[in-house]
């Protein structure tokens, strides 16, 4: 499998669950742009009770639907007796999943079975941001002697609250394309999102990052589908998607270097740094409420000049200019004050 291939689409269910489900799947998936199937049959589940996929023979429906459609299969392994059971079932390529790169002897584990065979691997993201640990992954897979590896971006767990399921954090996958550029980064956007609607976006941004590919999973029937039914398409909704997605052109392609990587470093950044100025000020606007409730002055002198000199203190200790930090909050302070005197006006206007 040639994962340096401009851009490569992996489609296919969550879980394998019937040998039916698979042919039908691939018979629409092999109409598409799809360069392997996948479908995962042991699923690694958060709580217990949960379907844990369909396990040993699940792989012969994968191979066989791979077959009726001459496309390579994938499946994920995450011990020593699942990589076994998934050569002798002829699978083409195997993935590490996110709950399985978190634990070394669990990677060190499949990579000595898979010492002397040379199958192509793709290992995602560990569940946890450490870039360190994805990398320690790659390299235990490396030192197995396998030759052909791809790393898969699935995003990362946080228990605060975000947008999508697991927060992309562009920058890690992007400091890994810095730290090894010859590892081609494949997307999951469904596992990113957690949901239909957000998958046309991310995988879009990811095609952005430069990134070699989206893993996208497709089910004939979301709405029946045994695990992740939330953010799996329909193989017709995979096709408007891959339609509506903007390819750079090769020569844009081409000028793809570090300095590229750097400046979509800086986007992702600014992209945080935005979302933390949200943050910020919907925590201003409670305060408001609460200033309004209690009849307290917007403006608290005291609580100003300690924000001005705590943060020009922090500043100061790693290294950033205090006068760049002071002019900065004073935007931030002009636009919490005006943020909270709208609230104050609103509610004055509501008890005329
Ligand atoms: C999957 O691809 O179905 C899966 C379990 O993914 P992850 O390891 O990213 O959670
Ligand atoms: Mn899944």
């Amino acid at each position: 499998m040639d994962f340096n291939k401009q851009s490569i689409l992996i489609a296919g269910p969550c879980s394998a669950e019937s040998e039916e489900q698979m042919l039908q799947t691939a018979q629409v998936l092999g109409k598409q742009p799809v360069d392997i199937l996948r479908a995962g049959v042991w699923k690694p589940r958060t709580r217990p009770n949960s379907f844990e996929g369909m396990g040993t023979p699940a792989l012969k429906w994968l191979k066989k639907a791979g077959e009726s459609i001459n496309k390579p299969v994938a499946t994920e392994v995450a011990n020593a007796k699942h990589v076994e059971e998934a050569l002798k079932h002829g699978i083409d390529i195997l993935w590490i999943g996110a709950r399985t790169t978190v634990n070394p002897f669990y990677v060190q584990e499949i990579a000595d079975a898979l010492k002397g065979v040379n199958i192509p691997v793709m290992i995602k993201n560990p569940v946890n941001p450490d870039l360190s640990l994805w990398i320690g992954a790659i390299e235990r897979i490396a030192h197995a002697g396998i030759s052909n590896i791809a790393a898969i971006h699935r995003g990362f767990s946080t228990y605060k609250k975000t947008q999508y399921r697991n927060d992309p954090m562009w920058q890690i996958p992007i400091d890994l394309k810095i730290q090894l550029p010859d590892i081609p980064i494949i997307c999951d956007p469904s596992h990113i999102g957690g949901k239909c609607e957000a998958i046309l976006e991310i995988a879009q941004k990811s095609i952005d990052l430069e990134m070699n590919g989206l893993m996208i999973e497709t089910h004939i029937n979301p709405d029946e589908a045994l695990s992740d039914a939330q953010q799996q398409v329909t193989p017709a909704q995979l096709q408007k998607i891959i339609e509506q997605l903007n390819f750079r052109k090769s020569d844009e392609q081409s000028i793809a270097n570090e300095l590229n990587s750097l400046r979509n470093k800086i986007d992702a950044l600014d992209e945080d740094i935005l979302h933390f100025f949200k943050q910020r000020f919907e925590l201003v606007e409670k305060i408001g409420e609460y200033k309004k409730e209690h009849q307290l002055t917007i403006l608290q002198l005291k609580r100003w000049e300690k924000i001005l000199k705590t943060r020009t203190q922090w500043s100061e200790n790693i290294g950033l200019n205090a006068d760049f930090t002071k002019k900065l909050l004073e935007i931030i302070h002009n636009e919490s004050i005006k943020i909270q005197t709208n609230i104050l006006n609103k509610n004055e206007q509501g008890n005329k």
